[in-house]
């Protein structure tokens, strides 16, 4: 899953709008963003296999590390303690941004074969809607746009007028999921698809932080 993933931003900025929307488009990936320098270095392996699902030509044989839900359980733990001691940014905002960590296991088991462990080794999770491009697809743009309506319904727009900025970005965000299931080769090159990952989130972390400046909270 990926932009799929921002859906779990959004419904928590509804939630919450003291957090940062650029904080949570960043703790939503926040496991991935470990993940492909973790491959890089041999931390955590993933293994091309041509035509893997309809979606994606790589399993994950080995991510303890990122995509155990325990780890996962003590990355957001780990983030709840920083945010609240080191950035003092309070308790509020703090589980939020560790339910966002939280929250990349749970949409990834949606669609990933059945590759995500508690910890390491069985038993492992994943309902395998990769298999099936165009319901994956769907589902990953339904869960984003559902949450992002509901954002919208707990925000208002700063300046009067129709909000384009933010429409202008969840489209793009769709764009990008329509071009990474439909049009864009697969890559076999794990340097690759490091770069292209974290340039992605960081970019799209980036962007989140301008439209979150159009919208306040109606509260
Ligand atoms: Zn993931």
């Amino acid at each position: 899953m990926f932009v799929g993933h921002y859906a779990a931003a959004y419904a928590l900025k509804a939630k919450q709008p003291n957090a940062s929307l650029a904080v949570l488009f960043i703790a939503v990936q926040f496991v991935d963003i470990l993940f492909f320098p973790f491959v890089l270095f041999g931390v955590e392996k993933l293994e091309f296999v041509e035509n893997y699902t309809e979606v994606n030509n790589f399993q994950m044989d080995y991510y303890p590390f990122t995509h155990g839900l325990i780890s996962s359980v003590v990355w957001a733990i780990f983030a709840y303690v920083l945010f609240v001691f080191v950035f003092n940014k309070g308790k509020k905002v703090a589980l939020v941004v560790a339910l966002a960590i939280l929250s990349h296991w749970f949409i990834d088991v949606i669609v990933h074969t059945a590759d995500l462990p508690l910890l390491s080794g069985d038993p492992k999770f994943g309902f395998g809607l990769w298999n099936n491009k165009n319901a994956a697809f769907i589902v990953e743009i339904a869960l984003l746009i559902f949450a992002y309506l509901w954002y919208l319904n707990t925000t208002k727009a700063v300046k009067n007028g129709i909000n384009f900025a933010n429409w202008i970005f969840i489209t793009f965000l769709i764009v990008v999921n329509y071009l990474n299931f439909y049009v864009l080769p697969p890559s076999n090159n794990i340097n690759e698809l490091t770069i292209s990952a974290l340039v992605s989130f960081f970019l799209l972390a980036g962007l989140a932080y301008f439209v979150d400046k159009t919208r306040v909270s109606k509260v």
